[in-house]
């Protein structure tokens, strides 16, 4: 059996990766995978927004890189995409981002629970001790329906990322998810499976299996994705992954190719 795709997977263009595009690909074609996609942290409409990510000017260098890497390896599918972060009101710049290039898909991604605090970012590690993890959990899952429900992406990525550096509430979460996946199921968004959590303190696949059954009880489709930010993370763990995404039930997954999806076994 093919193995997935790996959509999830970034470039030194956002300032914390490293190895060009064509290296990530030379690595998946090592790793016998058949098709891969580019997914790196697009630009905010303010580039001082953060210091994680690409400029808006350095948006076609990122898509010319794509298409090196293309040039480089002409028997691997390379999917030209963008992980987007989510914030409410920035549903228009997302717009003006999709009409710019013909995009294969977008992950929609959150990170930010407010306007200043990207719950996964290491150096703002001790704000989680000023909150109650359970308040960030649903907030970080209120948004993340939003993101689903607004249209704009055709995957919704890492679904459980507040459990990156271990913070998991004592609460129980299942509503928050179950209510997240009914909007993921209405708006036809995917989810991923994301092995960058093995990588972190919770040393899991991004979303937990708890979330993973609930999402295929529900018919919510799944992508595969390492969020590599060096070429020899692509594909990482995706044994697990595929293991993972079958104990829950799943036999297939998705592909996209001009922002359509169609559904191959696993
Ligand atoms: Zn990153
Ligand atoms: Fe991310
Ligand atoms: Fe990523
Ligand atoms: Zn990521």
């Amino acid at each position: 059996m093919q193995l997935p795709a790996d959509y999830h997977m970034h470039t030194p263009l956002c300032r914390h990766a490293r190895g060009e595009p064509t290296e990530y690909a030379r690595h998946a074609v090592r790793l016998g995978l058949d098709e891969i996609g580019f997914s790196d942290h697009s630009p905010m409409r303010q580039d001082d927004f953060d210091n994680w990510r690409m400029r808006f000017d350095q948006l076609d260098a990122y898509v010319a890189g794509v298409h090196q890497a293309r040039a480089d390896h002409p028997g691997l599918n390379i999917r030209l995409a963008l992980e987007v972060d989510y914030l409410p009101g920035h549903e228009a710049w997302i717009r003006e981002l999709a009409a710019r290039h013909p995009w294969d898909y977008f992950i929609g991604s959150v990170h930010y629970v407010s306007e200043s605090w990207d719950i996964d970012n290491p150096a703002k590690l001790s704000e989680w001790r000023h909150r109650d993890a359970f308040e960030v959990w649903a907030a970080y899952f209120e948004r993340l329906g939003q993101a689903a429900a607004s249209g704009l992406f055709e995957i919704i990525g890492h679904c459980d990322l507040p459990k990156k550096f271990g913070h998991r509430p004592s609460r129980d979460c299942t509503p928050l998810y179950e209510k997240f996946l009914q909007i993921a199921r209405q708006h036809n968004c995917a989810i991923e499976l994301n092995t960058a959590g093995l990588r972190k303190e919770c040393q899991e696949i991004y979303p937990s299996r708890e979330l993973l059954q609930i999402a295929f009880q529900l018919g919510v489709p799944i992508t595969f994705g390492a969020d590599a930010h060096a070429p020899e993370e692509v594909g990482m763990n995706f044994a697990e992954a595929i293991q993972l995404a079958r104990a829950a039930g799943y036999r297939e997954t998705c592909r996209f190719a001009n922002r359509q999806r169609r559904l191959v076994g696993i």
